[in-house]
């Protein structure tokens, strides 16, 4: 059994993970693990379906051809020298990942800022959670996140702002919903234009219209004020600029009445949620995506911060603002200063003698001495033709960056595209000059950073693959045969931790935040042993509970600062080309774009397909029904997906999840719709506000295809969706003119001349009905439904049966032709439980037929929701409904 820790969320939980004789991988969560203490969420608990070699990278390549490594690294290594011998060192760039190791980090940035001389290397975290460190800097005079999970179960008053807590952080979740039964005085208020699962616990949810957050915390602020509870004592103390501060809050939210018009809100909610936090000390703002993802994104991590620091609700148990990360090592990446803005160990590029120091620690011949370029920035700099040699790590920019496609373009024009990752074909590695083959979860060794500053080992427990290395064994190389082999000696990852953590504290003296240089002399065997520790952890340095505790801050004269800021005014607003506004985010069970979560067929039972969340009324203004394909079109780009009608969805809005890349739908890449506008102070991208506008797509025949054999979809349907089933790949389909022979269609797509299996076939040319079954020595090859459209097509759920590795029976056969499951088959309906596979028409069933009224009761009978509770929503909505 090896301790490990997850690879998906900032929530960071513990796992314990082994392998059998027979190569069987059991996952389970760490009982010891402080994030977590032995739960899952249903993305970690389904780890073990992530790890097969499908499309792994085994080998490197130079131009699609298998190399050695030798020969990969030099021309690495030359393609960089030479670009930066003709072009200068702002002529290269590194893109790199929340997903990578610190030690991975760490190594890159350093070749980057201290040997190659620039700052071009920016990370995915910038999508993520810029602007909560551009937040925390303005306050705090440094990226100091000052809460720890064990604040949420302090604290009396919870505000979830911008997350959907329940899916995209379920152990936060969970350990709230825990904390709200043990303290039913707890309350939470969700301040989310969507009415997602995480409202299902909340006191008050607030659907604000979309952008007005600033507005909101603003008329808080004022309030405070107007009602005189503020901690006067604090302010004079420990801040400076509330002045400014209030004066800008009261111009933009001089009243409830105001506040509730701007934000659309009903008055007596608002006073109601102002009422609240101005009554109940112990307060957690919870914040994400919601937040900072907005071309304002710092200023309202800002006007929340402001809420804190004039309550004095900092530093001490069951308070803070608390910004919760999307990535597992986003605050690693942090630490080592990953993003193109800072240094490392939390010391930032402006300060000449910040740079004097890491660049006298590394013994580094130069020092980038100005921010390099941000995500969005980057990207246009390799469209120009300004870089001309990119290296991404780890990450998949072709379906994560905003206005996608045109980093598509940016990547086919650049000279020299280096991709280092463990997947052969993600929309980014298909643009590849040179291919370096990663090692992934489960095989690299080194430490992450989750959202409350808790470093733990991820640790290995399979055997590496093909010629795959470690992304900071991969950097080194290349760095030594740059000729930096000194400053770049490392041979197992605790030599770069080591080296990491001995910058933390050199010539620290308490002036940062992140010092970790108690850690700096671990031997190899400290190193292994490791146990998830919180920093700061110095041998000069302790923290009395909490980070803040003492009312210092990091600023000059040690005062925390507030910054006055102003209401969101959108780069592009909705107009009558693009009435409506477009917001992307992630669903329970995948995670990114795909390339792990996809392989599982657990997770990819409950959302198979892009959707498109609408309300139902904005979709009779545009001819929708529901579940119909619909095409979303920006000024930027489009995409197509099924349409999902919500009364939960603010009117006028629309939620796209951002997960499919090309590999898994035709146009399912959402972020080439999104615009790439970004904040000013932190570049992160406003990837929740995008004008849109929103258009049925005219098919005249629809259908899926099941099949064990993938195969290539693409010559045979307009619009398709792929997805992995146990044993099968499911593809929804969809055409724009029906075939002049369903016979010969079908019998090309499923390869039946090729493969002459036996031939089962139904069709009805009248009524658009065509279904159509192959199959081998008895058994369900591959099999075919089509129908005029999708209302019309039969459930597929039964089918899932039918590919287990058994002899069809004749009943059966019959099924398969007459499009439904013989009455007494099962017919579980779709997966809402991914642990315990079951489904809503089991779970229907149940519930009418034992008269069920609660959760628990569903446990007992049929498991569902007793596992990771990634369900437990939807368990309680069914029963509600
Ligand atoms: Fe992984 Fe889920 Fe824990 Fe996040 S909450 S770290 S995805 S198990």
């Amino acid at each position: 059994m090896v301790r490990t820790v997850c690879p998906y969320c900032g929530v960071g939980c513990g796992i314990l993970a082994s392998v059998s004789r027979t190569g069987n991988i059991a996952i389970k969560g760490d009982p010891d693990h402080p994030a977590n203490f032995g739960r899952l969420c249903s993305k970690g608990a389904a780890l073990d379906e992530t790890v097969d070699l499908n499309d792994r990278l085994l080998y490197p390549e130079i131009n699609g051809k298998q190399a050695d490594w030798d020969a990969v690294l030099d021309k690495v290594a030359g393609t960089l020298k030479k670009s930066i011998q003709n072009y200068g060192p702002q002529s290269v760039a590194f893109y790199v990942s929340g997903q990578l190791l610190t030690e991975d980090y760490y190594v890159a940035n350093k070749l980057m800022k201290g040997f190659i001389g620039t700052a071009n290397i920016d990370t995915n975290s910038r999508l993520c959670m810029a602007s909560a460190v551009a937040g925390h800097k303005r306050a705090f005079g440094a990226d100091t996140v000052p809460c720890n999970y064990e604040d949420l179960e302090q604290a009396d008053l919870i505000l979830i702002i911008g997350s959907n807590t329940a899916w995209c952080h379920p152990v936060i979740y969970q350990r709230i919903v825990k904390a709200k039964a043990e303290n039913p005085a707890l309350k939470i208020v969700v301040i989310d234009p969507r009415r997602t699962a995480t409202c299902e616990h909340a006191d008050l949810h607030l659907p604000l219209k979309p952008g007005t957050d600033v507005v909101l915390f603003n008329g808080l602020l004022n309030h405070l004020h107007q009602e005189d509870t503020l901690d006067r004592k604090f302010l004079a103390q420990h801040t400076e600029g509330f002045t400014a501060a209030i004066n800008a809050a009261n111009k933009s939210a001089p009243s409830i009445p105001h506040v509730a018009r701007v934000c659309n809100l009903p008055e007596p909610d608002v006073a109601e949620f102002f009422h609240l936090f101005t009554s109940i000390k112990k307060t957690v703002s919870l914040f994400s995506q919601g937040v900072n993802q907005s071309s304002s994104g710092t200023d309202k991590v800002n006007a929340i911060i402001n809420c804190h620091l004039a309550t004095g609700r900092i530093g001490k148990r069951g308070m803070g603002p608390f910004s919760i990360t999307g990535q597992p090592n986003a605050m690693g990446g942090r630490e080592v200063g990953g993003l193109s803005n800072q240094l490392a160990a939390h010391m930032e590029i402006e300060y000449p003698e910040h740079r004097d120091r890491v660049q006298r620690f590394w013994n580094a011949p130069v020092i980038a001495d100005k921010p390099g370029l941000k995500a969005v920035d980057l990207f246009e700099a390799v469209y120009r033709g300004e870089i001309r040699v990119l290296w991404i790590m780890a990450t998949n920019p072709v379906v994560s960056m905003p206005d996608a496609d045109r980093v598509r373009a940016a990547l086919q024009k650049c000279e020299t595209v280096i991709v280092s990752d463990c997947i052969r074909s993600t929309d980014t590695a298909l643009h590849a000059d040179v291919l370096l083959p990663a090692l992934t979860w489960g095989e690299k060794d080194g430490t992450v950073t989750n959202s409350e500053r808790r470093i733990s080992r991820q640790r290995k427990f399979l055997p590496v693959v093909g010629d795959a290395r470690p992304d900071w064994w991969i950097i080194t190389q290349a760095a030594r045969r740059m000729g930096f082999a000194e400053a770049f000696p490392y041979e197992t990852p605790d030599d770069v931790f080591r080296e990491h953590a001995a910058l933390s504290g050199f010539e620290n003296n308490g002036e940062r935040d992140f010092d970790i240089s108690a850690l700096a002399d671990l031997d190899n065997a400290g190193y292994d042993n490791l146990i998830p520790v919180q920093w700061p952890i110095s041998p000069s340095r302790k923290i009395n509970g909490h980070l803040f505790s003492d009312g210092r801050f990091f600023h000059t004269g040690g005062k925390a600062r507030f910054v006055a800021v102003e209401p969101f005014h959108p780069a592009h607003a909705t107009d009558a080309q693009y009435p409506l506004i477009l917001n992307t985010g992630r669903v329970r069970d995948h995670w990114h774009t795909l390339t792990r979560t996809g392989k599982s067929p657990r997770l990819s039972a409950h959302t198979s397909e892009p959707y498109i969340e609408i309300h139902p009324e904005d979709a009779q203004l545009f001819d929708l029904d529901d579940g119909t394909l619909a095409r979303v079109q920006s000024r930027w780009g489009s995409a197509i997906a099924r349409t999902r009608f919500s009364k939960h969805q603010y009117r006028g809005s629309l939620f796209i999840p951002m997960h499919w890349n090309d590999q898994f739908a035709s146009s399912g890449r959402i972020d080439a719709v999104v615009n790439p506008v970004v904040d000013p102070i932190s570049g992160q991208p406003e990837l929740k506000y995008t004008p849109v506008r929103i258009s049925p797509v005219e098919t005249t025949w629809e259908g899926f295809f099941l099949t064990r054999d993938d195969n290539d979809i693409r010559p045979f349907a307009h619009c398709w969706t792929r997805s992995r089933g146990y044993g099968y790949w499911c593809y929804e389909i969809a055409g724009e003119k029906r075939p002049e022979d369903w016979f010969h269609w079908a019998r090309s797509l499923m390869q039946a001349e090729k493969l002459q299996n036996e031939w089962l076939e139904y069709s009805d040319a009248t009524i658009g009905r065509y279904r159509a079954a192959s199959i081998r020595n008895g058994r369900l090859e591959s099999c075919l439904f089509i129908a005029p459209d999708y209302s019309r097509l039969p459930d597929r759920n039964w089918l899932r049966d039918l590919f287990k590795d058994k002899t069809l029976e004749k009943i059966e056969r019959a099924c398969l032709l007459a499009g439904q499951p013989f009455s007494n088959r099962k017919n579980c309906g779709p997966i809402v439980c991914s642990c315990f596979t079951v489904g809503r028409n089991t779970i229907l069933k149940t519930i009418i037929e034992q008269n069920i009224n609660n959760v628990e009761d569903i446990g007992r009978l049929l498991q569902a929701g007793t596992n990771c509770g990634s369900c437990l929503p939807e368990l309680r909505e069914l029963i509600q409904n």
